[in-house]
């Protein structure tokens, strides 16, 4: 589980983060390795305008609404009160889907000492027993000394995976394969960088565990414990997803290929091209990483490199959201996701 990537070969997240924190206003994309005309700034005259037809009934916004309530909860850290609220405000809603609603709690060890932790799935059952997860992580960032709600960092992947949940679990037909929607606590590290700070590993000292992605890291040792990993077909991440300036670049990295390009010729198709763009996008390490290293194609749908400026501050709040660039991010994965099934279920 702590396999630790070499960083000269991988731009883990943390050295993309670090460098993106650190140089975003002098090379924005220099060693991301982007075609030059993407380092244009993003146009902020005009927002994403939606299709004249909506391509699915996602909800931009409810999604928004969503955001919105787990804004006002507050700071939402792993092990917090407001994170518990929090967790008590998605389970009811998912339950009130119609879904069928698990959590599993644990208790890692953190460099600010040991944290409840819980994850949270909700179950869509499907024709087969062969699952596709879709997530997002629903903590927030720990700091000690600003206020920070993670309105696009943590929020609105949530909101996001809340109203495609809604939306799939009011489908009159049954999904083909089973969903799971999965929010993952503890993706954030405690400590100031993503890799500052590693954990006892009491079952291998030598190799001791990152400071961050406790729970998805602990949700695949789990499916490996019960014999359920193998059920596990393909895996979305969403993870920073509402910003008014939406624009994805591919995760060429760390993405399974045929996932990446299922997803973006999806959002040509819609007519947001502007929004999901062909420069790579420098991700590294993220809650989808466990699941690639355990075999499952996996994709991280984030915007880190365009949204470094108010990414882990104080400014990434509510007002940096809008309800069109979570739909469109809902239009495009609801849309994508019979050709993922058709793959699947075509390499069976
Ligand atoms: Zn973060």
């Amino acid at each position: 589980m702590n396999d630790r990537r070499n960083p000269s070969v991988n731009i883990s997240k943390d050295t993309s983060r670090v460098f993106v924190f650190a140089f975003a206003l002098i090379l924005p994309f220099a060693l991301l390795g982007c075609p030059s005309n993407s380092n244009k700034p993003v146009d902020t005259s005009s927002s994403p305008t939606p299709s004249a037809k909506s391509a699915s009934d996602f909800d931009g916004n409810r999604a928004f609404e969503y955001v919105k309530k787990q804004v006002e909860f507050g700071p939402r850290p792993a092990g917090s009160a407001e994170l518990e609220k929090t967790r008590g405000y998605l389970i009811d809603h998912l339950k009130s889907f119609g879904l069928r609603v698990t959590t599993d709690e644990f208790h890692p060890v953190t460099p600010i000492g040991d944290r409840r932790m819980v994850n949270i799935t909700a179950e869509l059952p499907g024709e087969s027993n062969d699952v596709i997860i879709i997530s997002s992580h629903y903590d927030t960032k720990y700091f000690k000394d600003i206020k920070f709600v993670g309105a696009n960092d943590g929020g609105s992947s949530t909101g996001a995976l809340m109203e495609l949940a809604r939306v799939m679990a009011a489908q009159k037909q049954k999904q083909k394969l089973t969903y799971w929607f999965v929010f993952f606590d503890g993706e954030e590290a405690f400590c100031l960088d993503w890799d500052e700070c590693t954990n006892p590993n009491p079952a291998d000292p030598k190799n001791r565990l990152p400071d961050h992605t406790y729970g998805s890291r602990h949700y695949v040792a789990r499916l490996i414990e019960q014999n359920e990993l193998r059920r596990v077909k393909a895996l979305i991440l969403l993870d920073i997803v509402g910003y008014k300036d939406l624009q994805f670049g591919r995760p060429e990295e760390l993405s399974a290929r045929w996932m990446i390009d299922t997803v973006w010729q999806t959002a040509k198709k819609l007519g947001y091209g502007q929004q999901f763009v062909d420069r790579a996008e420098g991700i590294g390490d993220d809650d989808h990483q466990p699941f690639l290293r355990a075999g499952i194609d996996s994709l991280d749908i984030i915007q880190l490199s365009t949204y470094s400026r108010y990414w882990h501050t104080q400014e990434d709040t509510l007002d940096k959201i809008s309800p069109n660039s979570l739909k469109i991010v809902g239009d495009v994965v609801l849309t994508s996701l019979p050709k993922i099934e058709e793959r699947i279920m075509s390499k069976r």
